[in-house]
């Protein structure tokens, strides 16, 4: 599905990130991938080689613009294009009340979260237009449309790529580079582990997915592998829920 594609993932040590680069793989494309997490992202590119592909990592900050255009800028310096980019790298950030909500935690998920994919997103477009176009993967989530309380910032940021999302897509979708973003529901990764350990919480996140669980990240990478692929190649500028069933309620 994607052989011969050059594909980039961020918050690749872990989690969902993880999983897209392994499920690109899979798919035959060669893949670069980047997170702050050094030795874990290299794990993830020796997996990605133990399943036969060309790896490539960088460690950068998703909330700098320059580390995102130097990533960009490896990925052409080693493949001579780029064809499809999921920004992925996200923190869920503190958990209060709004009033409460400490400004630094505001920053810091504004900055990975929204601006980063903004970064992403101007980087990648201009690689992709170089070239005939490509495919950019905005990772949203339920809260990109729902409401979660003593969220605010992660809730803002999400819904803020939804909007991200739809205007990269009116702007570049006729020159090749189609812009979709997707919405996970609650799933087991590193990032909701804390939630995960009390019961109650645990029992409460689960029932506010119809299908009676949480989410792998497999479950996620399958349809960001899709939306990458020339398979979806009449989508542009949707939000597509990963979320058994969360926002169906
Ligand atoms: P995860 O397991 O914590 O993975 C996120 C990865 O991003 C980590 O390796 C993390 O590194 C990295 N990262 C954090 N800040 C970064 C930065 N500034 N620059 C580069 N890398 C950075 O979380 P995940 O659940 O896979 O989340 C991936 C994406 O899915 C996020 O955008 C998240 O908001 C979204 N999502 C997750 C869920 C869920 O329930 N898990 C639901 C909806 C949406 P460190 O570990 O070093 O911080």
């Amino acid at each position: 599905m994607l052989k011969g594609k050059v594909a980039l993932v961020t918050g690749a040590a872990s989690g969902i990130g993880r999983a897209i680069a392994l499920v690109w793989a899979r798919e035959g494309a060669r893949v670069v991938l980047s997170d702050l997490d050094e030795d874990q992202g290299q794990e993830t590119a020796a997996l990605v080689r133990e399943l036969g592909a060309e790896a490539l990592f960088l460690r950068a900050d998703a909330g700098s613009a320059k580390d995102y255009e130097e990533l960009v800028a490896l990925t052409l310096r080693n493949f001579g294009r780029l064809d499809a980019a999921c920004n992925n790298a996200g923190i869920g950030g503190a958990s209060a009340p709004l009033a409460d909500y400490p400004l630094e935690a505001w920053n810091a998920v504004m900055s990975v979260n929204l601006s980063g994919v903004f970064y992403g997103c101007k980087y990648q477009i201009a690689a992709m237009l170089q070239t005939g176009g490509g495919s950019i993967i905005n990772m949203a989530s339920v809260l990109g449309a729902a409401g979660f309380a003593n969220s605010a910032a992660y809730t803002a940021a999400k819904h803020g790529v939804l909007g991200l999302t739809k205007a990269a897509a009116l702007e570049y979708s006729a020159k090749g580079v189609r812009v979709n973003a997707v919405g996970p529901g609650f799933i087991h990764t590193p990032m909701i582990s804390g939630l995960e350990q009390d019961p109650a919480t645990q029992a409460a996140l689960v029932a506010a997915h119809p299908i009676g669980r949480l989410g792998r990240p497999e479950e996620i990478a399958e349809l960001v592998a899709w939306l990458a692929s020339d398979r979806a190649s009449f989508v542009t500028g949707s939000y597509y829920p990963v979320d058994g069933g969360y926002l169906a309620r």
